[in-house]
């Protein structure tokens, strides 16, 4: 039977990515070697390098002044890396969900951090809108899509101070408007890569202003100024981030993602909206076109672990809410085909009518 991904991530990659990284383990670039037993400093993947860094800065438009690196340690690394390399006295968060809440801790340990504006209170089902950020902030963090809540922006946001982005679950789903960034990073398991490796995309010039020395590894400028080759990249997430990002540029790049994900969230919207069974989790502007969050109506609260084995024995995979939400996620990343969007809104249309 077919299996329809929906997980949350690491999640669905193309199956262009998947195919070429198969057989790049097999035999990379006709080298006669498999792809894990390769130096990262031969010929063969110093292209694969330095041709996926050119990619991520051809398809998001990225400006002059600006680098960009693959670094290790996942996102979470970023939580700390930013506030160590642009923190000197007092930075500024938008606390959207767990992601932010999490980036929020480790910031608190190198300066004084002003959350700007929560939806805590509501369980996270918005995005605060009114809120205005210390003129003297280093910079300003937002996470544009909020994973486990399936809260999204997908605005630029214009402000005075620099401007520093999570956008883990979302890079790469839409055109970005780089030069109000100055600091943009991005865990490869959603919308890139397998997990191992993230992409970071750093303004050049707004390094080197904090006082206190920064371990090599956690500098930003260390991997900027080694091409990201100061030490061994995780090859073969590069190597298949590499295919994705081809497989984009071949599709029509960001735009023609963000169209067809637009068309993919709105189809199981709308059923969402329909079906007398279920109900959406977040305010209706701020809804996610990656992450849909859904629960069971109150009086068919019982039918959940039902619909759950429903689902699955019709090939859905992945569908279990984040447990601080319950219910329902499908991730609907950029790889998403729409026959397995519809056939989740299918199955859901089935159930209703059992019921
Ligand atoms: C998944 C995710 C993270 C955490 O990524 P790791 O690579 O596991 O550290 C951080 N932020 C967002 C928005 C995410 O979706």
């Amino acid at each position: 039977m077919k299996k329809h991904n929906f997980y949350a991530g690491p999640s669905i990659l193309s199956e262009y990515t998947i195919k070429n990284t198969a057989a790049a383990v097999e035999n990379f670039a006709g080298m006669g070697l498999s792809l894990l037993e390769i130096s990262h400093r031969s010929k063969e993947f110093v292209a694969v390098n330095d041709e996926a860094r050119a990619l991520i800065k051809e398809l998001l438009d990225v400006p002059a002044g600006y680098e960009v690196v693959f670094l290790g340690g996942g996102a979470s690394m970023q939580f700390c890396m930013v506030p160590y390399n642009l923190l000197n006295k007092k930075a500024s968060y938008l606390d959207t969900g767990t992601w932010s809440s999490k980036a929020i801790k480790e910031a608190k340990l190198f300066g004084e951090v002003e959350v700007v504006a929560s939806s805590k209170d509501k369980n996270y089902t918005y995005i605060p809108k009114d809120y205005t950020i210390a003129d003297d902030a280093d910079y300003f963090h937002i996470t544009t899509n909020n994973t486990i809540y399936g809260t999204e922006t997908r605005k630029d946001p214009d402000v005075k101070q620099r401007l520093v982005a999570d956008m883990s679950s979302d890079i790469f789903s839409r055109p970005i408007d780089v030069s109000k960034y100055d600091i943009i990073y991005a865990g490869a398991q959603k919308n890139l890569a397998p997990a191992g490796v993230t992409l970071a995309i750093v303004r050049v010039d707004a390094l080197g202003h904090v006082e206190r020395p920064i371990p090599t590894m956690l500098n930003y400028k260390t991997h900027v100024d080694k091409d990201s080759m100061f030490n061994t990249p995780p090859v073969l997430p590069i190597y298949a981030a590499l295919q994705t990002l081809k497989w984009y540029k071949e599709q029509g790049g960001v735009a023609a993602m963000e169209k067809k994900d637009m068309e993919n969230a709105a189809i199981l919207y709308d059923e969402i909206d329909r079906n007398k069974l279920f109900r959406g989790t977040v305010a209706a502007e701020d809804r996610s076109i990656m992450n849909v969050c859904f629960v069971m109506n109150d009086e068919y609260k019982e039918l959940e672990d039902e619909f759950s084995k429903f689902a699955a024995a019709a090939g859905m995979v992945g569908i279990k809410g984040h447990r601080s939400v319950g219910g329902f996620r499908a991730s609907l990343y950029n790889a998403m085909p729409k026959s397995s969007v519809e056939a989740l809104v299918a199955c859901m249309k089935d159930f209703e009518k059992q019921h």
